[in-house]
């Protein structure tokens, strides 16, 4: 295997453009682990981070821009991140421990395709574009269009992300994140849930994204959840219409982590918690 340090983003798209079996590394958090479980080896292993811009985050256009390789301490460290996309930062925050949250990035995670991935349905619920740098140059793709199935994303070969672009919060929003783990800490969403909410002048929702994790092949925006919660200040009806719609969408595993009634059953839940306390942050009154 060889180890290149690509100097820029035209570098690192070459690199992985040319032959089979080259791998973009960032964090290493989970291509380290791949390669050790699997005892197989990328022919090219080509890290990322020196790419200049690749680990800056940037306001734009009243958004934030994240590089491909800032890691979820580096964002848990961004106040204007925090005040802007408070639940976009907790999902990040929920990855590993302190030693992995020094190297993981959120980039990673949306590329390693797992359908638990923290930080994927966040990004949904905000509905965040990531910038990719392929052989045809650069291009700009919502989130939700990458998802593909467990362990694979649309990515082609020699595609990069780049850097992935937050858009400017609406006035009165706000985002939150909630999974569930059989564990306090270090594991894996048995079911998780990403939602942004908007309020008008009245306190009532307006706008609203609900995104499911670790209950389908990937995560999923359920738009009947959303719908549920317009026009209403989360009250019982509304709250338990989310649920029920969230249930509906589920398409889970049964596995020893949570069988499939259990996971349908916790992803409303999360749903409707994360929904209460977005609302709570954009101003709400409960
Ligand atoms: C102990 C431990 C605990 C963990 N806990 C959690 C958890 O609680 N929640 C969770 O969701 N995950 C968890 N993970 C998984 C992992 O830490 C995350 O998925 C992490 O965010 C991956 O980021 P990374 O930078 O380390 O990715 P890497 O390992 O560097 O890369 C991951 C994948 O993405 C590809 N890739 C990386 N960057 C790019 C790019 N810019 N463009 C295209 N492809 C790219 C790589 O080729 C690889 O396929 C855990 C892992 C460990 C080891």
């Amino acid at each position: 295997m060889r180890y290149i340090v690509a100097k820029n983003s035209r570098d690192a798209v070459a690199l992985l453009g040319a032959g089979d079996g080259a791998q973009p590394i960032a964090g290493g958090t989970d291509v380290l682990v791949q390669m050790k479980l699997s005892g197989v080896a990328p022919s090219v292993l080509v890290d990322l981070k020196k790419i200049p811009g690749i680990r800056d985050i940037v306001l734009e256009d009243g958004g934030i821009r994240i590089g491909a390789c800032v890691s979820g301490a580096e964002m848990g460290e961004n106040d204007a991140l925090k005040n802007m996309w408070p639940g976009v930062v907790e999902a990040v925050e929920l990855i590993g421990s302190t030693q992995v949250q020094g190297r993981a990035t959120m980039v990673g995670n949306l590329c390693n395709g797992s359908p638990a991935a923290d930080s994927v349905p966040a990004l949904l619920a905000a509905e965040a574009i990531a910038r990719i740098e392929g052989q045809d140059g650069q291009r700009d793709i919502p989130v939700f269009g990458l998802l593909e199935g467990p362990g694979r994303t649309k990515l082609g070969k020699g595609d990069l992300i780049t850097s992935v672009l937050l858009p400017k919060a609406a006035k009165n929003s706000a985002d939150a994140y909630l999974r569930f783990i059989p564990r306090t800490e270090m594991d894996i969403a048995v079911a998780s849930a990403g939602v942004n909410l908007q309020l008008d002048e009245a306190g009532v929702v307006a706008a609203a994204k609900v995104a499911l994790g670790a209950v389908a092949p990937t995560a999923v925006l359920v738009e009947d959840a959303a719908a549920a919660l317009i026009g209403t200040r989360l009250d019982e009806a509304a709250v338990k219409q989310c649920a029920e719609a969230c249930e509906k969408a589920c398409n889970p595993i049964d596995d020893k982590r949570g069988t499939i009634e259990f996971r349908t059953k916790v992803a409303g839940v999360m749903a409707t918690r994360a929904a209460k306390i977005a609302f709570q942050r954009a101003g709400g009154l409960l």
